[in-house]
């Protein structure tokens, strides 16, 4: 499940800061390779930062596990993958910040565009990678 950050309920009780872990499963529409799929649910640690101007910032990692078929020999592949994610939330969003609205920051189109951003082109399997 992908939490919510209740902005308007931790800046009263002047928690600024604070850190998140969770996982979810990712769409299977967001993978565009045949053959492979999400072999593990996507696991996600962030930090948060209310900031005065009551924008939202969240820093972190998210890390999941691809498995398939090797988009070159289609021997059986399987890939962990690993990125730093950040983000800006806004009420009022300017370029490549995120939106909220009624003090509630909803992350979970800025996670479905992270996972996005995170697939690779093509999956391969360990020999195939040797030979790169
Ligand atoms: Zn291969």
């Amino acid at each position: 499940m992908v939490p919510k950050i209740d902005v308007r309920r931790l800046a009263a009780k002047k928690q600024y800061e604070g850190e998140l872990e969770f996982s979810f499963d990712a769409e299977e529409e967001l993978l565009d390779l045949p053959y492979v799929h999400f072999a593990s649910p996507v696991e996600v640690r962030l930090g948060y930062e209310i900031c005065a101007d009551e924008s939202v910032r969240v820093r972190g990692q998210l890390a999941f596990t691809l498995e398939g078929l090797c988009s070159r020999c289609l021997s059986t592949a399987r890939s962990g993958l690993v990125r730093e994610i950040e983000a800006v939330f806004q009420a009022e969003p300017k370029e490549e910040e995120y939106p909220y609205s009624r003090g509630v920051v909803d992350l979970s189109e800025f996670l479905r565009d992270s996972v996005m951003f995170a697939l690779p082109s093509r999956l391969l399997c360990p020999s195939c990678e040797e030979e790169e």
